[in-house]
């Protein structure tokens, strides 16, 4: 079923968004067709079905969407990752460098459980800054960070040499 469903398809490509010279992938097309999302959903599922993945976690906002029924797949926890100030109980912040200034996010102190075995999504992956400063979080928060997993890469821009040595899947790349 998976197999036959060209993912590609339901990605809408915009330039000059959201400033000239991008090329925007809009995953709106793909979140519209519940076929193709529930088969995406399904097959970025896939590579993690046996590793024990207990807890997935992923940064507001587009990583929710794919994440929620990650976590609901694969019988996992959800955990969210926030802006400061968004998350109601007491938070632990993470504080990372972006290519000019800093930039933060939180998550409850009690997110991850003892022993956690963590799957780590978002939607897209550029240069990787925003997944590593996911993984940095949970490791300092003593998670097991098993791997990451995004609907979209943009190969070229080398995002996987900032995760290290995790285990990393997506479901279509733009070379
Ligand atoms: P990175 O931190 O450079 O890897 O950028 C990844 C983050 O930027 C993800 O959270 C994406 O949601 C967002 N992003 C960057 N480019 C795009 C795009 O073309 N489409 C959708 N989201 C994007």
């Amino acid at each position: 079923m998976t197999d036959s469903i060209d993912f590609r398809r339901y990605i809408r490509s915009i330039p000059d968004f959201p400033k000239p010279g991008i090329m925007f992938r809009d995953i709106t097309p793909l979140l519209a067709a519940p076929e193709a999302f529930r088969a995406a959903v399904k097959a970025m599922a896939d590579p993690f079905r046996d590793q024990n993945i207990t807890a997935i976690a992923a940064a507001e906002a587009r990583g929710f969407i794919f994440a929620a029924p990650l976590a609901l797949e694969l019988n996992a926890a959800f955990i969210p990752v926030r802006k400061p100030g968004k998350l109601p109980f007491d938070t632990k912040a993470f504080h990372y460098e972006l290519e000019y200034g800093t930039d933060t996010l939180e998550i409850h102190t009690d997110a991850f459980e003892q022993g956690d075995r963590v799957l780590l999504v978002d939607d897209l992956l550029a240069t990787g800054g925003t997944m590593e400063a996911c993984v940095r979080l949970a490791e300092q928060a003593h998670a097991s960070v098993v791997g990451c997993v995004f609907a979209i890469e943009l190969t070229f821009l080398k995002g996987r040499e900032k995760l290290g040595d995790h285990q990393i899947f997506s479901l279509i790349d733009y070379h």
